[in-house]
C-alpha cells in the first residue's frame, strides 16, 4: 500500500507561517500537493501570506491556526483538513521553539514549555494524522522535525536537545506500529539553518560564549564542511523525498541533513 491516489496528494505543515515549515510547504505546493498550513493565531498574517502564496499557482491551501501542543486544536487540524480537502496524505509535524540556557538555570516552567511543543506536539500530530490515514484506509508519509542535537546534544540546549532526541525515539515507535496500515514514519535532522530561531540561538549562545551578535553563527559555520549556512530549501528538498513514493520503502529513520557539520 502507497500514500498515491489517483486524485492530486494533500499535505499538513505545523509552524509553517516562517522558516523551515515556510519552505516545506512551499515545496509540496510545488510538487503538485495541497497544502494545508498551520501556526499560532499570533501568526496569522504570515500564514495568510503562505497560503496565498500557494494559491498563486494554482494549488488549493488552507490557514488554520492550530497550537500544535493543544489535543483538541491539533484533532480539529486534522478534521478540518479532511473535511476541506477530503484527505490527508502527509502530515510534516514541523512546529518547534528553541531556548539557551545552562541545565542549572532551566526552571521546570520552561523545560516543559519546550517538552509541550516539541515532543508532546510532535506526539499529539502523529496520533491524529495516523487515525486520519488509517480511517481512510490506510497508506501516508507522517515526518518529524528532529534536529542534529537528537544524535549530538550541545550544551546550553538541553531541554531542546532532550526534545529533539524524544522526536527520534518516538518516530522509529511509530514507524514499527503504523508500517502495517502502509504509513511511513520518518524525521528530518537539520544543522544550523538561517531562520528567526537559529537567530535567538545565536544572540543567546554568543551572550554565554563572550562573542558579539552574529559571531557564534559564524563559528558554528565554520564547523559546517559544505561551507554554508544551511537554508530551509535544503531542508524542504529532503522533505519532498520523504513525502513522496519515492521514499515507500524507508520508515523509522531520522536523517541528518546538515552541510556535514563536523565540531571539534
Ligand atoms: P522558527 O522559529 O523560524 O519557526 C517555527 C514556527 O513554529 C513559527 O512560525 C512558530 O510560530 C511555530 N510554532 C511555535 N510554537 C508553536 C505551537 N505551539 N503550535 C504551532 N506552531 C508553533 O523555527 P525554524 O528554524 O523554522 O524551525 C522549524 C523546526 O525545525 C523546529 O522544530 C526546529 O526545532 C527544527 N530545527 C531548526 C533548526 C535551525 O537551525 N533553525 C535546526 C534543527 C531543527
Amino acid at each position: 500500500m502507497t500514500s498515491s491516489s489517483s486524485a492530486t496528494r494533500t499535505a499538513i505543515v505545523t509552524g509553517a507561517a516562517r522558516g523551515i515549515g515556510r519552505g516545506i510547504a512551499e515545496r509540496l505546493a510545488a510538487d503538485g500537493l495541497d497544502v494545508a498550513v498551520a501556526d499560532l493565531p499570533g501568526m496569522g498574517e504570515e500564514l495568510s501570506e503562505v497560503a496565498a502564496g500557494i494559491e498563486k499557482t494554482g494549488r488549493r491551501a488552507l490557514a488554520v491556526h492550530a497550537d500544535v501542543t493543544s489535543k483538541e486544536q491539533t484533532d480539529e487540524l486534522v478534521e478540518e483538513v479532511a473535511g476541506r480537502f477530503g484527505r490527508v496524505d502527509v502530515y510534516v509535524a514541523n512546529a518547534g521553539i528553541a531556548r539557551v540556557t545552562p541545565l542549572l538555570e532551566t526552571g521546570l516552567d520552561e523545560f516543559e514549555q519546550v517538552m509541550a511543543v516539541n515532543l508532546r506536539g510532535v506526539f499529539l500530530s502523529y496520533q491524529a494524522a495516523a487515525r486520519q490515514m488509517i480511517a481512510q484506509g490506510g497508506g501516508g508519509k507522517i515526518i518529524g522535525a528532529a534536529s542534529i542535537v537528537a544524535y549530538r546534544p550541545f550544551a546550553l540546549l538541553g531541554a531542546y536537545s532532550a526534545s529533539k532526541w524524544g522526536v527520534r525515539g518516538l518516530t522509529q515507535a511509530a514507524a514499527m506500529e503504523w508500517a502495517r496500515h502502509g504509513i511511513t514514519v520518518n524525521a528530518y535532522c537539520p544543522g544550523i539553518v538561517g531562520t528567526d530561531m537559529w537567530d535567538l540561538i545565536d544572540e543567546r549562545l554568543a551572550e554565554a560564549e563572550g562573542l558579539q551578535k552574529g559571531r557564534a553563527i559564524k563559528k558554528y559555520a565554520e564547523a559546517i564542511a559544505l561551507g554554508r549556512v544551511e537554508e530551509p530549501a535544503d531542508v524542504a528538498s529532503f522533505v519532498s523525498y520523504l513525502a513522496s513514493p519515492d521514499s515507500d520503502y524507508m520508515t523509522g529513520q531520522s536523517v541528518m541533513i546538515d552541510g556535514g557539520i563536523q565540531f571539534s
